[in-house]
């Protein structure tokens, strides 16, 4: 259809063009993956309402010695974008309906109500990488002209994410990469919560690393201790919710962020300790990981915190590994310069 036969389908399409532009805007000057995500929904809850609008991140596991994603129903994680960071709710299941289908589909998918369920539009983003995403919007608003505006600003999103992606995402896990931790830091260090929520929204960073790793690649080869890394990366990102984020720091180690207060982090790591203790790795068998963490302060750089987080992990490590400790800052924040940089 020409613009101009589009503009006669859609005669309020004039009116949209000054909010479609603010958003486009808005996308492009998004620098990192959550930024973008955020000004995205905010963009579609703003052009089609609905119930409930969300972000699936769809994330695919790599066959480490094929090299190639599946995209099979239980075998894919599937994050929610949480908008509302760490806010109660975080923990709600994801309803699964249509997503996977509209991604293998590749195109836009529309369920009707059916039982307890609103009707459903479901948006893949287009997309080769991993992960894949979807928007859903349940009872969206039956507007063509919003439905148009959001198309288009969905390419720009998919161009832009891919961009991202390929920036700040380590290519075996999928999940962020070093480069990607100053950044994401900064901006979770000024969304603690201030004032008397400062305690229950504080900022905790956890270096994650596997215990005797070099005897998995030993005894099994690289191959296979790729292959545990990939399994690692997926127990995380099912164990931690979306709004922490969660990256690939160096070979063998991992670092988290999250909010919280102090019982939620210790439980949080402890837990995440447990489950990768139980977990049988394909061929590895029992792997275990130690964990150093620690609060955020308000004025403390990255490479402070990661120090801190780093001699409780060696603390760890030399208490027999296997286990979480928490580490303290011994004194005021010091300056970046008296510690070793990242
Ligand atoms: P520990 O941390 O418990 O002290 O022992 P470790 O054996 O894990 O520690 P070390 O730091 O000495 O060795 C880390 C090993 O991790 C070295 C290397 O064989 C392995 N490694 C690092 N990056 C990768 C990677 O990308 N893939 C694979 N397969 N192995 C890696
Ligand atoms: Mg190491
Ligand atoms: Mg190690």
């Amino acid at each position: 259809m020409s613009d101009r036969n589009a503009l006669r389908a859609f005669p309020h399409h004039r009116l949209m063009l000054p909010a479609l532009s603010l958003y486009m805007l808005r996308l492009s000057a998004a620098r990192d993956g959550h930024a973008l995500a955020r000004a995205y929904l905010d963009a579609a809850r703003e052009l089609l309402g609905g119930a409930e609008t969300t972000l699936l991140e769809v994330h695919m596991p790599l066959d480490a010695v094929s090299g190639t994603r599946t995209l099979r129903p239980g075998e894919t994680i599937v994050r929610r974008f949480d908008a509302r960071a760490g806010a109660a709710g975080g923990r709600r299941p994801v309803d699964l309906r249509g997503v996977h289908a509209s991604i293998a589909q590749r195109r836009a998918l529309e369920l009707p109500a059916a039982d307890a369920h609103p009707a459903r539009l479901l948006l893949p983003i287009a997309g080769e990488g991993n992960p894949r995403r979807v928007l859903t919007i349940d009872e969206p608003a039956d507007s063509p002209e919003a439905r148009v505006a959001l198309l288009q600003l969905s390419e720009i999103f998919a161009n832009q994410s891919a961009l991202i992606d390929q920036r700040e995402r380590d290519a075996l896990t999928g999940l962020l990469n070093r480069q990607a931790l100053a950044q994401r830091y900064m901006q979770m260090l000024g969304t603690q919560a201030a004032g008397p929520d400062r305690a229950t929204q504080q900022l905790w960073l956890a270096v994650l690393d596997l215990d005797h790793f070099k005897r998995v690649n030993d005894r099994y080869g690289h191959l296979i201790g790729d292959e545990v890394l990939l399994h690692l990366a997926r127990l995380m990102e099912s164990t931690f919710r979306y709004s922490d984020a969660l990256f690939r720091f160096g070979g063998e180690e991992f670092v988290i962020l999250m909010h919280g207060d102090a019982g939620a982090a210790a439980r949080v790591f402890e837990r995440f300790r447990q489950t990768v203790a139980a977990h049988a790795f394909p061929r590895a068998g029992n792997v275990t990981v130690s964990i150093g963490y620690t609060g955020v302060a308000a004025d403390m750089p990255p490479p402070v915190a990661l120090d801190i987080a780093d001699r409780a992990l060696y603390a760890a490590k030399a208490a027999g590994r296997d286990r979480v400790v928490r580490g303290r800052s011994t004194g005021g924040p010091r300056r970046v310069g008296e510690v070793e940089m990242f």
